[in-house]
This record gives C-alpha cells, structure tokens and sequence, in this order.
C-alpha cells in the first residue's frame, strides 16, 4: 500500500493486513556528468515499491536528501548533516509506530558510509525506545552489489558506474545523458581531505560505459528479491539487520 495515495479509513483498514512499514532514504547527489541527482532517490523508490508490493507491507514517501560527504563539493551535491538525519529517521519511525506500525525498514538508496551508521545509530536507539518493534536498517545498493557480482563487468565499480548507469537506464532511460569517462578515485587510506574534487574530479567511481538497461532490469530485480527477504525475515524474526553489514 503506497501510504500517501490512501485515506484515513484505509489506513485503518490497512493495519489489519500489515503493519510493517518500508521508508526509503535518497539523496540529491551528483552522479557524474550522465545521470541526474536523483538518482539515488529514483532507485530506492522503484525498489521499495516493488517489494511492498509483495510482500503487502506499506510504502512510506521517501526521504530525498542525504548525508553525502565525498561528492559534497561537486557541483549539485546538496544534503544534510547527520543530526538531521538521525532526527528524520528518530521521528518517522516513532510517529509510525504511533499511528500502529510494528515492524520498520529503513532502506537506503544512497550508499555513504557515515549516511548509513546514522541511520544505524537511530535504528539502535529506537530498538530500546519502542517495546515490541522490530527494525532493519539496510543498504539496498550494497545488498544488490554483492547478490548481482557476477553481472557486472567493471572492476570495483560503485557510484554512477556500471551498476547505477544500468539501472537508471532500466528505469528513466531519458535521464540518462550519454555516458561519463570511466574514473577510480584517488583518495588518501586515512587522510580526510578538504578539496575532495582533486581527487575526484569526474565524480564517477566505476566505468558507466560498460552499463546497459538489461542488466539493470536484472540488477533490479535482485535488488527487490533481497528486500522481499529481508522484510519477511524482520517480521518472522524481530531483530535488527544490517548493521553488520557495512564497509
Ligand atoms: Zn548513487
């Protein structure tokens, strides 16, 4: 059930059937000189309506904006810090176990280490906050990544590559503006940087041009098997997941 096209009385009605809740999180972000910045946005959604579809859980309207640190300099890059975030996350997830929701899947389109621990971080605060919820906090990219491996041919290929090129591609084919030079970044192992372009200029970390809408029509479809079994894995077992599952 798409939660913001229904009514009051559905909603009620609708509680009888499920009361787990999908909430995607996206991001504005560049996506190379290719893709558009919703990108992220666009991927989480198709995916989470898919699985709510069925598995019968209800879709929550999307968060578009993310904690975005290593493109934060590049032209489009517009995000939020990670008290805003956890706050986002906090308030969504108390207001819909308010209004009978149980079981909670926070599903995250963009893949930003310090985006994804927030939302971690929330996850565990809210396990001891509300009695009876069971929660996962979950990257639906990194999921996709390791399920569909053999389909991709780029070597380390992660953001606006191979894999979000194909998918976009599968998705809104007329979003996608041509291709961008394949690129690898450079940065430090342990050293922040302040001029993150210098190291990463084209904001492409893969090669998009090996992408193709078949493959993401296939990477799409594992994407939405994995969170059909982790939604049915949350409400048969009631324990967080994906936690440990960060780089
Ligand atoms: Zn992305």
């Amino acid at each position: 059930m798409i939660l913001e096209n229904i009514t009051m009385p559905e909603y009620e009605r609708g509680l009888l059937d499920s009361r787990t809740v999908i909430i995607p999180f996206g991001s504005l972000e560049e996506h190379g000189a290719h893709l558009p910045l919703c990108t992220d946005t666009l991927q989480v959604v198709e995916v989470c309506r898919r699985a709510a579809e069925r598995t019968g859980a209800h879709l929550a309207p999307a968060v578009p904006y993310g904690v975005c640190r290593s493109t934060r300099n590049h032209p489009g890059t517009v995000g939020i810090g990670t008290a805003t975030l956890r706050a986002l996350a906090l308030d969504l997830v108390r207001d819909f176990y308010r209004q009978g929701m149980r079981a909670f899947a926070l599903v995250s389109g963009h893949a930003g280490k310090t985006h994804l621990l927030t939302l971690v971080d929330a996850g565990e605060q809210l396990l001891e906050e509300l009695p009876g919820a069971s929660i996962s906090v979950v990257s639906e990219y990194h999921e996709m990544q390791r399920a569909g491996a053999a389909l991709v041919e780029a070597r380390d290929d992660s953001h606006a590559g191979e894999i979000e090129t194909s998918r976009v591609l599968a998705l809104q084919p007329e979003l996608v503006q041509g291709t961008s030079p394949p690129e690898w970044p450079t940065f430090p192992e342990a050293r922040l940087v302040r001029d993150k372009l210098r190291h990463w200029p084209g904001g492409v970390w893969g090669d998009p041009s090996r992408a193709s809408a078949e493959k993401g029509r296939r990477l799409m479809e594992i994407a939405v098997e994995r969170l059909v079994e982790l939604v049915r894995e949350l409400e048969n077992g009631g324990e967080t997941t994906g936690g440990d599952e960060l780089p």
